[in-house]
């Protein structure tokens, strides 16, 4: 197993919301409409939900190439707020920290298929708990797509071989239920975790 590959929206800043706050919402359903590469810094800006599936430890195999994900979280991981706690200074910090664009959204293998980016370059549509959906951020928790409070701590705290003990599959899979867009397909979860270059 080798180092963490990790990766995560830019946002221009640390701390910034999933929708910032700053920023209006961005119009009407453009993730069904635009390609990521046509959108505006706004709109790709607001595909992040937050989740922090992104920013947790993955390893890959050496002979095989196969990433598997941890539930081990980046130095840098607030895992209170799911934020990166230090977004400015991140790349000279992490090194390996991979900063999202519609370019790398094609290319990277290991997004969480939750994740808004690879469902849109997927031609997918956005989730029903989706905070461009919902309206808030509090349906990524509710709908288990978060990784708030399933983070069992920074990989400072972990050796390599520790990190083989904390392979998990729930980052790469869709909890139940959580699956339906905003057409309805199907019913919210019943219980109740690189930013983008602006495309155009
Ligand atoms: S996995 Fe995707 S949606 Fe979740 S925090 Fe990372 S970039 Fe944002
Ligand atoms: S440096 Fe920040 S954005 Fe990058 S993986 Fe770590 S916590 Fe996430």
């Amino acid at each position: 197993m080798s180092p963490p590959a990790r990766s995560r929206p830019a946002p221009a800043a640390a701390h910034e919301p999933a929708v910032p706050t700053e920023l209006a919402p961005p119009a009407g359903l453009f993730w069904r409409t635009k390609t990521l590469a046509a959108m505006t810094g706004a709109e790709w800006e607001s595909l992040c939900d937050g989740c922090g599936r992104c920013c947790l430890v993955k390893l890959e195999d050496e002979d095989s190439g196969a990433i598997a994900y941890t539930d081990v979280a980046c130095r840098l991981f607030d895992a209170g707020s799911c934020r990166c706690s230090d977004y400015p200074n991140r790349s000279e910090i992490v090194a390996d920290c991979v900063r999202l664009t519609p370019e790398a959204v094609e290319s990277i293998g290991w997004l969480p298929p939750t994740c808004a980016y690879r469902l849109v370059r997927e031609g997918k549509d956005l989730p029903f708990w989706h905070p461009l959906v919902s309206g808030t951020r509090d349906t990524v928790v509710s709908a288990g797509i978060s990784v708030h409070g399933r983070v069992a701590g920074l990989e400072t705290e972990f050796g390599l071989f520790e990190l083989v003990d904390h392979i998990v599959n729930w980052p790469t899979r869709w909890p139940r239920g959580a699956k339906g867009t905003q057409t309805g397909t199907q019913a919210p979860a019943k219980r109740a975790r690189t930013r983008p270059k602006p495309g155009a």
